[in-house]
């Protein structure tokens, strides 16, 4: 991993809420806000998770002493433990009034659904003086902005935003990211690339191009590895990316699943898509998973016909064409099944091009000749040979299916590669 060197904002989170620390509500803005603040090119310094009450006032005092932003989450109800206004104005020595336009915006949400407003709302209505308020279309709580040095103190701007997603995460758009990138100064927000792979591991890149990367001046860059997949994110300005993704692609462009964050089923959707080609699926280790994913982009049924789950040889016979003494001969989980799995989808469905997988999940039913991990992965398509191939994913059920699924799909993309849009 690369030192940090790319200017910006230091940002800090904290998050209020009694249920976070309860394990009643799994605290998921911190994730939202990385991921959020990484698309500017911005991330979090730190993400502190305080109780709802006083709690929140040390957290407060601490962050803005350290940070350039701080964004704090919940605590803007009208219930007495909804404190962050209260606490907030405090801490910075700042008066808080009755904002006119925020009292009527108050007053027309309930008029909208024909609710009285009680007394307790009217709280929800206080900014400090010279802050900005934060329009919430989908609740009653705005979020309000101090901007750095509001009261000739504090150089550190602050965030008031509210805690469920569905107000949260709108009020961050319209009204948060515009003021983070002032804050940040247009130039100094830096842009951020994610290359994401497969087939090749962190350790093959850190050997590869390390060395590289690492040389291109105001460039930051991680690895970031899932099952069947290594992400590697760079962050800079636009001329150091760009020699940034050179070096990593002439390495490893073949290995290249997307330059957009495009998951490998979404790819493999889109190059069908482009080259209009109709898929089919012949699954028997994954289950469903393979056409699950394939399902999971929208517009897959412009491309996707048929998912066969044949998980018992009968049924492999039966809907495949699967010839059942080959089955004998050779076991389920061989080259010869592969072949007639994807040839026989092929042909049931009409599509133009099928995958099949067979493998053994385990824990029982490996040999020394086919262990447990052990899957075979068949391509046909309407031209060119059937192409079968073997892989090993000794891992436990659920990561077994989950990276069959990843070397049938990243089979589709390299065949599909190979014949023009
Ligand atoms: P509040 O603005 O504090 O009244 O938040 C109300 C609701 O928002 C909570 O009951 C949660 O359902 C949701 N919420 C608040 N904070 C978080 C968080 N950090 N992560 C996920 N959900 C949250
Ligand atoms: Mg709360």
């Amino acid at each position: 991993m690369a030192v940090p060197q790319i200017p910006g904002v230091n940002i800090e989170i904290i998050n209020t809420g009694t249920e976070l620390l309860l394990g009643n509500t799994l605290n998921t803005h911190g994730a939202w806000f990385g991921r959020e603040l990484f698309k500017l090119g911005l991330r979090i310094s730190r993400q502190t998770t305080v109780p709802d009450g006083d709690a929140i006032r040390d957290s407060l005092e601490e962050a803005i002493g350290r940070a350039d932003a701080v964004i704090v989450t919940g605590g803007l109800g009208p219930t007495s433990d909804d404190l962050t206004r209260e606490i907030t104005a405090e801490v910075l020595g700042l008066q808080l009034i009755t904002d006119e336009a925020a009292l009527r915006s108050l007053e027309g949400f309930f008029a909208l659904r024909g609710k009285p407003m009680v007394d307790a709302n009217l709280k929800q209505a206080l900014c400090p003086v010279g802050a900005d308020i934060l329009p919430n279309p989908n609740g009653t709580a705005p979020g309000i902005y101090v901007p750095p040095r509001l009261n000739g103190q504090s150089n550190c701007a602050v965030f008031l935003l509210p805690g469920p997603p569905r107000e949260l995460y709108p009020m961050y758009h319209a009204e948060v990211v515009p003021r983070l990138r002032a804050l940040a100064g247009v130039e100094a927000v830096s842009e951020a690339l994610v290359l994401k792979f497969t087939g090749v591991g962190e350790s093959d890149f850190h050997d590869g191009i390390d060395a590289q990367l690492a040389a291109i001046p105001g460039l930051e860059y991680g690895y970031c590895a899932h099952i069947g997949e290594v992400d590697l994110r760079m962050i800079g300005d636009p001329s150091a990316l760009e020699v940034g993704r050179k070096i990593t692609l002439d390495r490893f462009g073949s290995f290249l699943i997307s330059d957009d964050e495009s998951s490998m089923e979404k790819t493999v959707v889109r190059l069908l898509k482009e080259r209009r080609m109709s898929f089919a699926i012949a699954e028997s280790c994954t289950g469903g998973l393979i056409a699950n994913r394939i399902t999971n982009v929208p517009g897959a049924s412009e491309v996707f016909t048929h998912g066969y789950v044949t998980y018992a040889n009968q049924a492999k016979t039966d809907m495949l064409g699967v010839v059942a003494s080959d089955i004998e001969t050779h076991g389920a989980v061989s080259e010869t099944v592969a072949r007639q799995m994807a040839e026989g989808a092929l042909k049931a469905s009409g599509a133009c091009i099928a995958v099949s997988v067979t493998g053994i999940a385990g824990p029982s039913g490996g040999t020394d000749d086919k262990p447990v991990g052990t899957a075979w992965i068949a391509v046909a398509a309407r031209s060119g040979p059937t192409e079968a191939f073997r892989v090993y994913h000794p891992r436990n059920r659920k990561d077994f299916k989950l990276s069959v699924s990843q070397s049938a799909l990243d089979a589709i993309r390299k065949r599909l590669k190979t014949i023009e849009a």
